[in-house]
């Protein structure tokens, strides 16, 4: 029987987890010949999350889970998932969220598909009706800007909910790079993938733990991991604020000697100390941002601290 792992990041989920078990459950009752284990990873949740998991996993041998020592992200609790995982044996090893966004059955999809020879499954997502507006365009917007701006390809949509075949688990584990973010590795490392659409669910339990702030991370981590583009658009944007700086000091020359009107001007003055000054504090956060990775890649930290787990029990 192949034995497939399920890893679920789980950061203050305490109103899901219940629903998201009995979901795996009614999932798991006719197992379509697949040995499915569950493997959450508690992303320092400060609700009863791990009380519960400790619950479930005495309940259900099936389930395993490793707790962190604080909230360290979704992508390291995705990394420590897929590190852990291997642990198991499995033959792959399925991503999803714990907020039944991510619907059960098309895992199914994704076996049908790993069988016939595909070694990365991932989904994408159908435009959600029940997502806000705002998540909505914010989504977009992140997509377009990080495909405009990043070197690989990323499908809009395409969320952490995919699977990997083994062997790709052990490649992709070979990356360690502080800064881990998996949309962006797995077109990025090839193999056979195949895609799946499906239709999100409404997030029924808790609110979504993607703050703006972590959106904005993500999105600074997405476009950095996978391109200096941004460096190379800071000194464009540097070449035309000289450019028009240079084109502005002829203009002042001009207007001293033969126009004499050097008193009146404040407005263009101040404008463009104002555009250089806008501009050069840009390309210095950007470079800055770099600067930064380089820093956290030479500390070479853990990615994340367990601080609990039954893997072995
Ligand atoms: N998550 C996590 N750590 C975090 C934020 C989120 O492990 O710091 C988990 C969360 O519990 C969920 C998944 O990542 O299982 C996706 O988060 P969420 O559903 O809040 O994001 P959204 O679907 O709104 O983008
Ligand atoms: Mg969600």
């Amino acid at each position: 029987m192949k034995k497939v792992v399920i890893v679920v990041p789980a950061y203050n989920e305490s109103e899901s987890l219940d629903a998201f078990y009995n979901s795996y459950s009614r999932f798991n009752q006719d197992n379509r010949g697949f040995d499915f284990n569950l493997l959450f990873v508690n992303d320092g949740s400060c609700d009863d999350t791990l009380d519960q998991l400790r619950e479930l996993s005495l309940k259900d041998q099936s389930i395993k889970y490793l707790s962190f020592s604080r909230n360290f992200g979704h992508q390291a609790a995705l990394r420590a998932g897929l590190e852990n995982s291997v642990t198991l044996d499995p033959d792959c090893v399925v991503s999803m969220d714990a907020d039944l966004q991510h619907p059960f059955e098309v895992i199914l999809e994704f076996l049908g598909k790993w069988e016939s020879g595909a070694e990365i499954v991932y989904s994408v997502r159908k435009d959600s009706k029940d997502c806000s507006g705002f998540k909505r365009l914010t989504s977009k917007g992140f997509y377009k800007v990080l495909n405009i701006l990043g070197e690989v390809e990323i499908d809009e949509g395409c969320a952490d909910f995919r699977l990997l075949d083994i062997k790709v688990v052990n490649k992709v584990l070979e990356f360690k790079e502080a800064d881990l973010f998996f949309r962006g590795l797995v077109p990025f490392i090839g193999f056979k993938q195949e895609s799946v659409e499906y239709q999100p669910h409404k997030r029924e339990f808790g609110q979504t733990k993607y703050t703006l702030s972590k959106m904005f991370k993500l999105a600074v981590t997405g476009i950095t991991s996978f391109s200096v583009k941004p460096l190379y658009i800071s000194i464009l944007l540097g070449i035309m604020a000289s450019v028009s700086a240079f084109l502005y000091l002829i203009y002042s020359l001009v207007a001293k000697f033969y126009w004499e009107q050097t008193v009146s001007g404040w407005t263009s003055i101040i404008i463009s100390v104002l555009f250089i000054g806008g501009v050069q504090l840009v390309v210095l956060g950007i470079i800055g941002i770099y600067i930064g990775k380089i820093f956290n890649e030479v500390k070479n930290r853990p990615h994340y601290l367990v601080s609990e787990d039954n893997l072995n029990s």
